[in-house]
């Protein structure tokens, strides 16, 4: 699938609309989700144009890839949820629902999270 610049992430990147910034480098934006589904939920992006996270773990120098995990664990510690835990999520393609084909790892904590899945 190309990567469509047109996505929402890409115009929050290019500064287009406004988001709530968490944490920002030269390679990755954290920000927290427009419609939390938990006490604590926030996006982490990288500023390369990745579809999702099959492209990113496929196209991207492992260095990278490795760069951007380490952020995700800095922001879930600086966020204070490193204790009590939390989830990461990666919705990719259609059957995982994903919605804004701009790679993005989810982070949600702050309670007891509940069944990974819904029954069924
Ligand atoms: P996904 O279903 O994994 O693609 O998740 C997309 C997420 O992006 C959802 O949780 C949305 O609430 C979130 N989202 C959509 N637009 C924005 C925005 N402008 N700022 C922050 N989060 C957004």
């Amino acid at each position: 699938m190309a990567y469509d610049s047109d996505n929402i992430f890409a115009k929050i990147l290019r500064g287009e609309i406004p988001n709530n910034t968490v944490f920002e480098d030269d390679e990755v934006l954290a920000f927290h989700d427009i419609a939390p589904q938990a006490p604590v939920h926030v996006l982490v992006i990288p500023k390369g144009e990745y579809v999702s996270a099959d492209d990113f773990v496929r196209d991207a120098p492992a260095d990278v890839v490795g760069r951007f995990f380490a952020r995700v664990g800095e922001v879930a510690r600086s966020l204070g949820l490193a204790d009590d835990g939390y989830r990461l999520i990666a919705n990719t393609g259609a059957h995982g629902g994903q919605e804004v084909p701009h790679f993005h790892m989810h982070i949600c904590g702050g309670q007891q999270l509940g069944r990974m899945l819904p029954k069924g």
